[in-house]
């Protein structure tokens, strides 16, 4: 509160007629000029004062009412922190930024957001930058009026100093601006601010800003990056380097989850990934096949033991199931033509890479086969191509977004009807005799690398033209299958794998054979009871790298909501 009276009048000046009296006596001889000259100056130095006392005293009486007039603020309910209390105007309409239109100009309108940035401009006006959600922003003004309502300077200063990231409510009036707003993502529209209040504030210090949080993940320090596999991706992560704002690590990144969530990148890559799930399940309803969900706790390890996490279960151990496959199997066994899930997936092997976490989101399916393995090839194709096909145009924006990120070129997809699919032997044949120096010597029967993989991946690109392709028919040694080669392929994205599938064995001697070569009891539950199952086969997709790959992403750690690693479980 300022004080109504801060400057008060000076007292005011000693009476001037006594001093030059007492100053006459004391000269004595020739008095009577003495004193009138005397008295004279005394008059004109105590006009002088009157004057002085006088303009003081104005200044104060005026001083006092423009405090008074402070003090009265007469926008006082226009702004502040959002109590109960907290009044907005009846014939006020909820916009959001996306919808925002013609039809809201001169309207007066509620916009519930975060503060992105705010500055002053002189005393009477303040800058803000209002986000609703990903990269949408608007401009807002706030402007002092020369009556102090609806916006004071006081309110001006007040808005103009809200912390960035705080959540606000604010009520204004829509309006054109006169040129358009390039540094926001509504450019033809702008808010005037009326009222403005801080629903929930962010701190005067952010663990990591919005800024940073929108540039290239610096590094992936978790991660122990092979050089022939890291350095071309993060070298591609770096060239997005434009803006003055240090790049953040991966670890900085989800030690601040929250702003991490809020960059309108992150927000693209989920989008693109719930887009991506939706394209792989009604693709597959389509086609006849039902979803179901299988147990994540199992009894058993599902893989045969290796890499699996194990937890206390009452009296017993439980495991982590690696792989839904048991129970998918189970559904063919059981009666269900066709099924597929979109659940967790854990594995427990300690690989520090950008290709690998312990918990990702398998999408997995399984399916009868009449006549062909390749049934189930062409339907995992199939499900692929119409996600690759279709996310182009839903998420074309935010697809275009994430480039500006994390640069990338365009995902090339075969013609219809042109999908290229190599046997493995195929494969390694163009390694050998267009590959790299390195691979001219690699064998049929020999599981690819991951750079031999990487390789053909170029290779594929160049000769075919797309990033999209089919490896079948696997050697028995790098696929614990049949003799020779196996009905079991590998589908890739830009020369990583990203889906393995194959037929399964239905004929019970086989399969006994097969399970007490794994070292399993035939009679243990569940195994015992393969009565007349049918030919299937099927496959497991790992969505994350589905969309880390798709967009080229340094990791798909970034493509994960909450990232489960060796070496991390939080947040
Ligand atoms: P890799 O050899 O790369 O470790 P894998 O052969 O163990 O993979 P599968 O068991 O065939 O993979 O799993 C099917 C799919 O699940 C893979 O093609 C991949 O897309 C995904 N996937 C497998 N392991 C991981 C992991 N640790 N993190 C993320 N995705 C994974």
């Amino acid at each position: 509160m300022a004080e109504p009276s801060a400057n008060p009048a000076p007292p005011p000046a000693d009476p001037p007629a006594e001093a030059p009296a007492a100053e006459g006596a004391a000269e004595g001889a020739g008095e009577g000029t003495v004193s009138k000259k005397a008295a004279k100056k005394a008059e004109a130095k105590a006009k002088k004062e009157a004057e002085k006392a006088r303009r003081a005293a104005e200044q104060a009486a005026a001083q006092a009412s423009r405090s008074a007039a402070q003090a009265e603020d007469l926008a006082k309910d226009n702004y502040g922190q959002e109590t109960h209390e907290t009044k907005l105007s009846a014939d006020a309409v909820a916009i959001h930024l996306k919808t925002l239109g013609d039809e809201h100009v001169g309207k007066t309108v509620v916009l519930r957001a975060w503060i992105q940035n705010a500055r002053m401009q002189g005393a009477k006006m303040a800058f803000v930058e209002l986000r609703e959600e990903g990269n949408w922003a608007i401009q807002g003004i706030v402007a002092a009026s020369a009556e102090g309502t609806p916006v004071s300077r006081q309110m001006v200063k007040w808005v103009g100093a809200i912390n960035p990231e705080s959540f606000v409510v604010v009520e204004a009036t829509v309006a054109k601006p006169l040129e358009p707003v390039k540094s926001c993502r509504v450019t033809n529209y702008e808010l005037h601010i009326t009222k403005c209040f801080v629903h929930a504030a962010a701190p005067n210090v952010l663990g990591m800003t919005l800024a940073a949080a929108n540039r290239p993940v610096a590094n992936f320090s978790d991660e122990e990056v092979p050089v022939e596999e890291g350095v071309e991706k993060l070298s591609i992560a770096a060239a997005g380097e434009t803006t003055g704002t240090p790049a953040a690590t991966m670890l900085t990144h989800l030690d601040n989850i929250v702003m991490h969530k809020r960059s309108a990148v992150q927000q693209a890559i989920a989008d693109i990934r719930a887009e991506m799930k939706e394209l792989y399940r009604s693709y597959l309803r389509s086609h006849g096949f039902k979803e179901f969900e299988p147990p994540c706790l199992i009894a058993a390890a599902s893989e045969g033991g290796a890499n699996v996490f194990r937890l206390p279960y009452f009296e017993k151990d439980a495991y982590l199931a690696q792989s839904p496959q048991f129970y998918k199997q189970i559904e063919i066994a059981g009666g269900r033509k066709r099924v597929f899930s979109i659940g967790p997936v854990f594995r427990a092997e300690n690989s520090n890479t950008p290709r690998h976490m312990t918990e990702f989101t398998g999408l997995d399916m399984e399916m009868e086969i009449n006549e062909d393995y390749r049934e189930v090839l062409y339907m995992l194709e199939g499900v692929l191509l119409h996600i690759f096909r279709n996310i182009k145009e839903r998420c074309a924006e935010e697809i275009a977004l994430v480039r500006t990120v994390y640069p990338s070129e365009e995902f090339l997809l075969p013609e219809n009807d042109k999908e290229v699919r190599l046997t493995f032997a195929e494969g390694q044949k163009l390694l050998r005799e267009e590959g790299p120096e390195e691979f001219r010597n690699v064998s049929d029967d020999e599981d690819m690398s991951t750079p031999q993989e990487k390789a053909l991946g170029a290779l594929v690109r160049k000769k075919y033209g797309t990033d999209f392709y089919v490896l079948d028919k696997f050697p028995e040694t790098a696929r614990p299958h049949q003799p020779k080669v196996t009905n079991a392929y590998d589908l890739f994205m830009r020369g990583q794998e990203i889906c393995s599938g194959g037929q399964r064995i239905n004929d019970p001697v086989e399969l006994e054979k097969r399970i007490r070569t794994k070292g399993v009891d035939p009679a243990s539950p569940g195994i015992k009871e393969q009565a007349g199952v049918p030919a299937h086969g099927g496959g497991g997709i790992g969505l994350d790298r589905v969309v880390a790959w798709y967009l080229n992403l340094p990791s798909v750690h970034l493509a994960a909501y909450y990232p489960r690693t060796p070496k991390r479980l939080l947040p």
